[in-house]
């Protein structure tokens, strides 16, 4: 196999205050959507009025989607992560929307769902965007045979807690949870998330999953803490040492074939071209990236240049460091690579001309420079461009730099979004066909959606008091091996593939 090349140059896209300069196809092609046309803008808007829809899109959506949502006036429009995604829902649900479209994959419309049954919504209906299955690989390597013998393993040891990556399906959470005591985890608190718990429960046996290359770098974060003094670790947490620490890292289990297919491409050629070309950048990356891209962004952030985390604690570092350089007399450049899917661009530019334009000043510029090689777009006849984002070998990725999108958050399109909205209030196997798929099974007694939001209520419990519920630690410690029957094994999906 050859050893993998780094791309000659990386697009960028610089961000001044009242104008933008991409620089190749790439980036030409991001750039293009921020001006979306205006008769496309209106249509959206009046539709949305009209049938009093609201929207939640993922920061991974579609450029030419979200340059459009971002351009409307409606109030009911929402873009963020995907938890976040589901709480403003519900503040839609409650300003009076008749139903909400999710932008985004299928596990988020049917968390969308399960959140609004929750709060007391079940009368407002949800939409996907487009028919077919919105898939994720990574969710689906949750779903696979491997995964359950993971947690058999994790059933079967004392003191066990899996910590699931949100971005997971409903049906999976709650078969799991029916195995082993779970929690879900955002790449925002999965930190926190494992601090508190082992602080919280001793000798804790921690199964994390399914994302591989988020368990592998958290693994590496947490050795990298075991060597700080022990004061610097209780600055992090206050219950910690370097001997807990050691213990975590002991009893910590990642699962080891679980990827994201945008961001495993952010490999050992865009490490090494990011050390080569970009050093003196904003070094910015997801947890789900490699580890070569993930130590180089965790040295950037210990030296107050980089950050590695989720889209939002990207997204918060780069306005940052705007905000700082407005503190200082004079012009500058902030070079930022962005180690995360490109659509987060959108929420990039609009966040950074906020702060650019509320300071009055044009003399700092963002350029955000894309891993992926400066040739990477294709011709797509569909497109109002002619190009869309990314090389058509692999799926809008790479093999020359990064993956910077994501085919199944493509699969949500504009038309998409219109076409659902005008049969909004008719009567329509169309629409009814965008519903969310919800598993209708039951698990020990419940529906799948009831138990699989019990890992996010737990979740959500932690984010509130920052302790894990008295709850969730009597069913870690006080649990007998193997929660589940061995009938409720054989109905699981997974362990017939
Ligand atoms: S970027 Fe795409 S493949 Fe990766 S976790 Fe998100 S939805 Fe799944």
């Amino acid at each position: 196999m050859s050893a993998p090349v780094a791309p000659a140059a990386f697009p960028s896209l610089r961000i001044a205050r009242d104008a933008l300069t991409p620089l190749g196809p790439f980036a030409e092609a991001q750039a293009a959507f921020l001006r979306p046309d205006a008769r496309a803008v209106q249509e959206l808007d009046d539709l949305l009025r009209d049938r009093n829809v609201g929207v939640v899109a993922h920061f991974y959506m579609d450029p030419e989607l979200q340059g459009v949502l971002s351009a409307c006036k409606w109030p009911h429009i929402h873009i963020s992560d995907s938890l976040v995604m589901a709480d403003r829902a519900v503040d839609m649900a409650k300003a009076g929307v008749q139903a909400i479209c999710v932008a985004g994959v299928d596990f988020m419309a049917e968390n969308v769902r399960a959140v609004l049954d929750h709060a007391g919504f079940a009368a407002i209906a949800v939409y996907r965007l487009a028919a077919g299955e919105i898939g994720c690989s990574l969710a689906a390597s949750a779903e696979a045979p491997a995964y359950a013998a993971f947690l058999r393993q994790a059933a079967q040891t004392p003191n066990s807690l899996h910590v699931i990556y949100i971005n997971t399906s409903l049906r999976v959470k709650a078969h799991a949870h029916r195995l082993v005591p779970t929690i879900t985890c955002t790449s925002s608190n999965v930190v926190r998330t494992i601090l508190q718990a082992t602080s919280q429960v001793a000798d804790l046996h921690l199964w994390f999953g399914p994302d591989t290359y988020m368990g592998e770098n958290l693994r590496h974060l947490f050795t990298a803490y075991a060597q700080l003094p022990d004061d610097r670790i209780r600055a992090l947490h206050p219950a910690h040492d370097q001997a807990s620490i050691r213990g975590l890292l002991q009893r910590f289990h990642p699962f080891q074939q679980g990827n994201c297919i945008v961001h495993q491409l952010f490999g050992p050629a865009v490490a090494q071209a990011v050390r080569e070309r970009h050093s003196d950048a904003l070094i910015t990356a997801h947890l789900e990236v490699p580890g070569e891209l993930f130590a180089l962004a965790s040295q950037a952030a210990v030296e107050g240049r980089g950050v590695v985390g989720s889209t939002s604690d990207i997204l918060g570092c780069i306005v940052d460091h705007v905000r700082a350089a407005l503190r200082q007399p004079g012009p500058t450049r902030i070079p930022v690579v962005l180690g995360t899917e490109a659509g987060l661009m959108t929420s990039i530019v609009l966040g950074v001309q906020a702060v650019l334009r509320a300071s009055g000043r044009d003399d700092v510029t963002v350029e955000i420079l894309f891993p992926v090689a400066a040739e990477a777009a294709t011709a797509d006849a569909d497109s109002p461009l002619g190009v869309i984002p990314g090389a058509s070998n692999g799926e809008g990725c790479s093999t020359a730099g990064g993956c910077a999108t994501c085919p199944y958050m493509r699969m949500n399109h504009l038309d998409g979004l219109l076409d659902a909205l005008q049969l909004v209030g008719t009567p329509s196997a169309a629409l009814e066909a965008l519903r969310p798929r919800m598993d209708p099974h039951r698990v020990a007694g419940q529906t799948v959606a009831q138990l699989g939001s019990v890992p996010i209520l737990h979740m959500r419990d932690f984010q509130r008091s920052g302790r894990l519920s008295d709850v969730l630690v009597t069913e870690v410690t006080g649990r007998t091996p193997l929660r589940m029957s061995l009938e409720d094994l054989a109905s699981w999906p997974m362990l017939r593939a």
